[in-house]
C-alpha cells in the first residue's frame, strides 16, 4: 500500500497564483501581478516561460519584511501604477500569493483606495479593469487558481452578479471554457473545429498567440492575442457554455448558466477516441450542425492506427499522472487501446476524481483494478511506481526522475514540460491529436523493446524468366 506523506516532497501540482496567469495571460491586453514577495513571480514567469519558450512578463508588489508586519497595502498600489506607466493594460489581474493572505491584506479594498486616488472608473470600455483573486498556494493549486481567475473575468465582465438576467441580444454564438493544461497547438485546433462546425464562438480563455507568438521585429511589451474583452461581455447573449473537462469544476460556466441563463454542458477533454466523439456529438446537440467530412476522415484514421498498434499496446502497464481532468481523458484513451493502467494518480486533492476514473474502468475494462491517488507528491508516486512496476510512465516532465531511477520511459504529456522544446506546439486534442499522441506512446514502447532491431532477411524476387539478379544480368 503507498505510504502519503506528512509532508509535501516535490509536489505534483504548481502554485495556486500561476494558474491564475495561465488564465488572465488568455485574455486580450492584459498584464498580472502578484501581490506578495519577489520570488513567487521569479519562479512562476521562469517556470512559464520554460515550458512555453515565450518571454511571460508577471509584475509583482514585491512584500518585504517590512510589508510583511506592516501590511502590502502601499506596495501593492506602488506596483499598480507602475504596471500601469509600463504596460498600459486594459486589464490588470491581482492575484495573492501565501504571503500576502498569510498577513490578511483586503486586496479588493486596497484596489479600491487605489482606483479612488487615481481616477480610475468602472466603465469597463473606458477605464482600466482591475481583477483581484484570491490565490494561496497552502490552499489549493494552480488547477483552482486558473478556474477562480476565469471566474473573476466572467463575473466581471459579464456583470449583474448574482442577478439572474434573461438573454438581452442573442448572438447566437458558442461559449468554449476549457479546464487548465491545453497547449496553444491545443486551442488553435480546437478553434479550427468550432469554426467549421459553430461558425460564431467564444474561447475563453485564448492563448494561442499569446503563449505561442511569432518573432516580430519588435517585442510588444503584452503579447497580441487572447480573448477580447467585448466578446467577454459578449458571454452572456450566447446560446450555450461548453466546458471541457469534467473533474474539476467550471465555475465560469456555472455562473453564465446560474447568473444569465446560458446552458452549460461539459465534456471530457477530447483527447482520446470516445472523449472525441463526445465533443463533436456535443456540438451537433447544442448546434444541429453536421461532423465535417474532414473530421469523419481523421476519425477513420484514427481508428485504423489503433487497429494497427493494438497489438504493441495491449497489456501494457501504465503509470498516467497530472492534472485530474488530463489524466481522466489520458486514462479513458488507455482503456480504448487495451493498455493496464495499473497506476493513476494526480497532485489535486479533489474528491470526484477517484470516483470518475473508477466509473469509466467499470464501463470500458471492469477487470483492471489500478491504483488511484489523488493529491500525491512525486516522493508518494516513486513509491506508487515502485509498487505497480508500470512498463511506460505517461505525464509531465517533472516525472523524469522517476523515469530515469527506475528506466521507465516516459511519455511527456501535459505541463511542465521543461526538459524539452516544444511544449507549446504539442497536439494532443481532437482526432488528429489523439493520432500524434498515439504515435507517440507506441513509439516509446518500440524504442524500449526495441522491436525493430531483428535484422530483416534480404527478398530475392523470383519469376518464371529467374530470379532478379539474373534478369538484370540478362538485362532482361
Ligand atoms: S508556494 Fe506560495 S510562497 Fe511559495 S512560490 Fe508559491 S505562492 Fe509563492
Amino acid at each position: 500500500m503507498t505510504k502519503r506523506n506528512y509532508v509535501t516532497v516535490n509536489p505534483c501540482v504548481m502554485c495556486q497564483p500561476m494558474g491564475s496567469a495561465l488564465a488572465f495571460k488568455g485574455i486580450e491586453n492584459t498584464m498580472v501581478l502578484y501581490h506578495g514577495s519577489q520570488g513567487c513571480s521569479t519562479y512562476m514567469r521562469l517556470h512559464l516561460a520554460h515550458h512555453f519558450r515565450e518571454p511571460v512578463d508577471i509584475a509583482s508588489s514585491s512584500l518585504s519584511e517590512k510589508g510583511a508586519v506592516y501590511g502590502g497595502r502601499e506596495n501593492l498600489k506602488k506596483g499598480l501604477k507602475n504596471v500601469i506607466n509600463r504596460y498600459n493594460p486594459k486589464v490588470i489581474g491581482v492575484a495573492t500569493t501565501c504571503l500576502a493572505e498569510t498577513i490578511g491584506d483586503d486586496v479588493a479594498a486596497i484596489i479600491s483606495e487605489f482606483k479612488e486616488e487615481e481616477g480610475i472608473g468602472d466603465d469597463l470600455e473606458k477605464d482600466i479593469i482591475i481583477v483581484p483573486v484570491s490565490t494561496p498556494s497552502y490552499g489549493e493549486s494552480h488547477v483552482s487558481g486558473y478556474i477562480k481567475a476565469l471566474d473573476a473575468v466572467v463575473r466581471k465582465f459579464a456583470g449583474n452578479q448574482g442577478e439572474k438576467k434573461p438573454l438581452k441580444n442573442p448572438n447566437g454564438k458558442l461559449n468554449l471554457i476549457p479546464v487548465e493544461n491545453l497547449s496553444p497547438a491545443d486551442v488553435r485546433e480546437l478553434k479550427e473545429i468550432l469554426a467549421a462546425t459553430a461558425g460564431d464562438y467564444i474561447f475563453l480563455p485564448d492563448i494561442s498567440e499569446t503563449f505561442d507568438a511569432p518573432l516580430r521585429d519588435y517585442l510588444p511589451k503584452i503579447a497580441p492575442g487572447g480573448t477580447p474583452l467585448f466578446e467577454i461581455r459578449d458571454m452572456p447573449n450566447s446560446r450555450a457554455s461548453l466546458g471541457l473537462g469534467i473533474v474539476s469544476k467550471n465555475l465560469a460556466l456555472d455562473y453564465l448558466e446560474k447568473s444569465h441563463s446560458v446552458p452549460g454542458h461539459s465534456v471530457p477533454i477530447p483527447i482520446g477516441l470516445s472523449n472525441t466523439d463526445s465533443f463533436f456529438t456535443e456540438l451537433v446537440n447544442i448546434l444541429g450542425c453536421p461532423i465535417p467530412e474532414k473530421y469523419q476522415k481523421e476519425r477513420g484514421r484514427l481508428l485504423d492506427a489503433m487497429v494497427d498498434v493494438h497489438k504493441y499496446l495491449y497489456g501494457v502497464k501504465a503509470a498516467v499522472y497530472g492534472d485530474p481532468d488530463m489524466v481522466l481523458s489520458l486514462t479513458t484513451f488507455m482503456l480504448e487501446l487495451g493498455m493496464n493502467p495499473v497506476l493513476i494518480a494526480t497532485g489535486s486533492k479533489s474528491r470526484d476524481f477517484g470516483a470518475k476514473i473508477r466509473q469509466i474502468i467499470e464501463e470500458i475494462r471492469p477487470e483492471l483494478k489500478p491504483v488511484i491517488l489523488d493529491g500525491i507528491d512525486f516522493d508518494s508516486l516513486n513509491d506508487a511506481v515502485n509498487e505497480c512496476s508500470p512498463e511506460i510512465l505517461i505525464g509531465n516532465s517533472n516525472g523524469k526522475y522517476i523515469s530515469k531511477a527506475l528506466d521507465i520511459p516516459l511519455v511527456r504529456v501535459g505541463l511542465p514540460i521543461h526538459d524539452r522544446v516544444g511544449a507549446q506546439r504539442i497536439l494532443t486534442v481532437g482526432y488528429r491529436g489523439t493520432l500524434e499522441l498515439l504515435d507517440r506512446i507506441t513509439n516509446t514502447i518500440l524504442e524500449a523493446t526495441d522491436t525493430f532491431t531483428a535484422p530483416v532477411e534480404a527478398e530475392t524476387t523470383v519469376c518464371a524468366k529467374g530470379t532478379e539478379e539474373e534478369c538484370m544480368e540478362r538485362g532482361a
